[in-house]
């Protein structure tokens, strides 16, 4: 007998059978009756005893009640226990996916870029430096030049870093005099060795330290200049805003920032062997704000080892640790302070690890095992690999997840790293697997431009796999091709859009509602048989076109 005194007339909570016809008006009461919504809760779904491993093709949602627009759907998420973003999209540190171009796109449409670590420290260290120097509020460690400086000094830092525009002070430095400011046109067309102090612009707009970003934007908008310096009473340099900044911020309204800098938040991607120390300290020293242990199997004792270093020497860096598929290397992980957690073991698209290691998980069956685990210490989970349209991800957010870390998806795009080349006719660029021969030889991907650079890489680089210093390095990873994709510029306002309407659809306003409607039984789902996935599919067409966006 149920609750409320209706028998079941079957397995799935419906009430016993009834031969008289109800009335239309009767339907929300009717419904009432049934002890349990359609399909299946989350738990009963991911039941791995009854249904196996499941993976994200395996499953739908069933739809909910709608009553808003797709358009104010939240895409809001906390990717690890300090740090919310306002879409769930962070790409994977991998070689053919996520350089400093990546990252800065990515974190300016709302996601966060992981570097890779298939390079020497510095030249990571320089990647991160770039996103984090890419927008500002107040910069506090501004390039300076003294007056004696010349010209080609500044064609020089325009050359190296981008920009042009360089306070003169007296000592050449921050904190110094300031004389004046010398921007892109004072320096065009002049001799290279025409010292600064002859070309300056010394009629200068200045704020007084201590005023707020909102003030000194407001100054900076009113007077149609381009740098707004900021002085100290005795006139010393202290900071300088640039209007291009007030431009990005209102170009980019989801970028994820640093609250306080308003720098773009950067990840990167490090191992755990000892020389990880000192690359760790390089990328910090560049303002890194997460840091991802890099590891097929993460539940090992360097990175517990790891994890506790990091957190004792740097204690504002967040550390996403894994990858992990079970509780148990979650709880280890947990325990040990990380502050968000990798998912997935052998998902990934150019991966071959269940093939060759016979260990690793379904992924919708990982997502939801560690992630529910994870969500009780308060610890996000990223679902990393596998991620192959629109529909994955809100399944795994579904599942528990936090965020998605996406490999495939994003290789192809302009953003990513590689030059485009024509395979049987089609456009394409590089994407292989960190774990590829290809990658653990540090060999460049073909059609790239890097290729002279990347050969010249230190060989102590990646360290994922525990293979690539060994005399036989056994593959975990393919090397293949992807089509362009086009820029992400377009690419992720379409998963955004599309995220909002799959989650309207299942009747939610926002990630966090679905991660918890989806946890206490709201959300249900249905499991997929064979023909029920090719159902799903296009099908019955002689022939057609798929396109995604417009
Ligand atoms: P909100 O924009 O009011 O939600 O609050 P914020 O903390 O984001 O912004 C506070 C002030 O800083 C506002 O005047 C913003 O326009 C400005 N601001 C936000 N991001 C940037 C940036 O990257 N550079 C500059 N110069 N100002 C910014
Ligand atoms: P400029 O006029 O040639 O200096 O270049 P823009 O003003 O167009 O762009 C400067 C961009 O670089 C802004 O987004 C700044 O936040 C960023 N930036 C980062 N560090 C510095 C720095 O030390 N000096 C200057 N001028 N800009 C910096
Ligand atoms: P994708 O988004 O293409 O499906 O998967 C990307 C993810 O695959 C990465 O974030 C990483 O976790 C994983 N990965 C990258 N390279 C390799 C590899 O060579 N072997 C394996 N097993 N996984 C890889």
């Amino acid at each position: 007998m149920a609750p409320n005194g209706i028998a079941n007339g079957d397995g799935n909570g419906s009430p016993a059978p009834s031969k008289t016809t109800l009335s239309a008006a009767d339907a929300m009461a009717t419904l009432k009756e049934y002890t349990r919504g359609d399909g299946l809760s989350v738990a009963e779904l991911m039941d791995s005893r009854k249904n196996g491993g499941l993976t994200y093709n395996d499953f739908l949602m069933l739809p909910g009640h709608i009553s808003f627009p797709a358009n104010i759907v939240s895409l809001q998420t906390r990717v690890t226990r300090n740090i919310v973003l306002n879409t769930p999209f962070v790409s994977s540190p991998m070689d053919t996916v996520t350089e400093s171009r990546m990252a800065i796109s990515l974190a300016l449409h709302g996601g966060l870029g992981i570097i890779h670590h298939n390079c020497t420290a510095e030249e990571q260290a320089a990647m991160v430096r770039k996103v984090k120097k890419f927008e500002n509020g107040f910069i506090t460690d501004p390039i300076c030049l003294p007056p004696d400086g010349t010209v080609g000094d500044v064609v020089e830092i325009k050359n190296a870093m981008g920009f042009a525009g360089i306070p003169i002070t007296e000592t050449g430095k921050m904190g110094g005099k300031l004389l004046g400011i010398v921007t892109g046109r004072d320096v065009q067309f002049r001799d290279p060795e025409q010292p600064l102090s002859s070309v300056m612009t010394t009629d200068l707009v200045t704020g007084r330290s201590g005023i707020t970003l909102e003030e000194a934007n407001t100054i900076l908008r009113d007077s149609k200049k381009g740098k707004l310096l900021i002085v100290d009473a005795e006139g010393n340099l202290v900071s300088l805003v640039a209007r291009s900044d007030l431009l990005k911020n209102q170009n980019y309204p989801l970028a994820s920032k640093v609250p306080a800098s308003k720098q773009l938040y950067c990840g990167a991607a490090i191992g755990t062997r000892p020389g990880d120390k000192d690359r760790l300290k390089l990328l910090v020293e560049a303002g890194l704000d997460v840091v991802v242990l890099d590891s097929s199997q993460g539940n090992s004792v360097f990175q517990i080892e790891f994890i506790k270093w990091i957190k004792q020497t740097y204690p504002d860096l967040e550390v996403i640790a894994g990858n992990v598929v079970t509780r148990e290397q979650a709880a280890q992980l947990i325990a040990a302070g990380a502050d968000a957690l990798r998912i997935g073991m052998g998902s990934g698209s150019i991966c071959i690890t269940q093939e060759v290691m016979a260990v690793g998980r379904p992924q919708g069956t990982a997502v939801y095992a560690v992630s529910e685990f994870a969500s009780r210490f308060g610890v996000p989970t990223m679902a990393d690999g596998g991620i192959g349209n629109i529909g994955h991800i809100a399944k795994a957010l579904s599942l528990g997840a936090s965020a998605v870390m996406m490999g495939g998806m994003l290789a192809g795009t302009t953003e990513s790293p590689g030059e485009y080349f024509y395979h049987e006719g089609k456009r394409v660029k590089i994407y292989r697997g960190m774990g590829s021969i290809e990658a653990m030889e540090h060999t460049a991907p073909k059609g790239s431009a890097k290729v002279a650079k990347a050969l010249g890489i230190d060989n102590a680089a990646t360290a994922r796999y525990f293979s690539e210093q060994d005399a036989v390095k056994v593959a975990q990873g393919v090397s293949g091709d992807v089509a362009d994709k086009g820029s992400v510029t377009k690419f992720l306002p379409y998963l955004f859009t599309g995220l909002q309407h799959s989650l309207q659809d299942a009747g939610v306003k926002s990630v966090t509602e679905l991660q918890a409607e989806s946890r206490s039984g709201g959300v249900r789902f249905e499991l997929r048989t064979a023909s029920a996935q090719v159902e799903g599919g296009v099908h019955g067409l002689n022939s057609y076109t798929k396109r995604l966006f417009a």
